[in-house]
């Protein structure tokens, strides 16, 4: 048995004049009007890449570790990697003398899976992983998607917009200085384990 045809005309449809069924007058119609445009309007396209985009300082371009005096301001806590979505961070670390006791070993970020959601950032103890205005990110192939230290360590001269921007946006609320809750700043186990007994203490 025969089906529906797909392509039936329906009761709204309005119907087509003469010079509208010839097709080719309407085509230059269209095309005259798209030209008339051209002169008229302001252009908002860019030549690119020989005219560059600079996006404001609150953009999420690719996300880069913070270099302060040559060395990773990072102290290789793990936050970023376990709130990054997809998981796109991965790390090894070492313990080193000094005031930041930690370090990261390797350092890694996959471009590809990143979704430049901004969590890593806003996890960061420390301010040392910020979102960049890099946007025009090109790979060959997989494995030059992921990111090492090399490419990730940005002098943070180079990042002072990002920074002040950040600066500006922390705690301020509607005017005033937010307080910070203790209870909402827990990044570990040891901190629940260390209020559970001081509860238990006052009690
Ligand atoms: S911007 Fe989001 S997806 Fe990209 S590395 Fe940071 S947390 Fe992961
Ligand atoms: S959250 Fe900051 S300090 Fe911790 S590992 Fe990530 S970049 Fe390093």
């Amino acid at each position: 048995m025969p089906g529906k045809p797909v392509n039936t005309a329906t009761k709204n449809e309005r119907k087509l004049n003469f010079w509208e069924r010839l097709y080719l007058p309407e085509v230059l119609k269209g095309l005259g009007w798209s030209i008339r445009k051209i002169w008229k309007e302001p252009s908002y396209t860019f030549q690119y890449p020989e005219e560059q985009w600079y996006p404001s300082d609150n953009y999420r371009g690719r996300p880069v570790l913070v270099q302060e005096e040559g060395k990773t301001r990072c102290v290789s806590c793990n936050l970023c990697a376990r709130a990054c979505p997809p998981m796109a961070i991965s790390m090894e670390s070492r313990e080193i003398d000094g005031p930041k006791e930690r370090e990261p070993v390797w350092f890694e970020i996959d471009m590809l899976r990143c979704i430049y959601c901004g969590f890593c950032e806003e996890v960061c103890p420390e301010e040392a992983i910020v979102m960049s205005k890099e946007y025009d990110l090109t790979f060959q192939d997989r494995e030059e998607a992921i990111f090492g230290l090399d490419r990730l360590l940005v002098p943070k001269e180079r990042l002072a917009d990002r920074l002040a921007f950040l600066r500006k946006q922390q705690n301020p609320q509607f005017g005033s200085t937010w307080e910070y809750p203790r209870e909402n700043n827990r990044h570990s186990l040891r901190d629940l384990t260390t209020d559970a007994e001081s509860i238990q203490t006052e009690q």
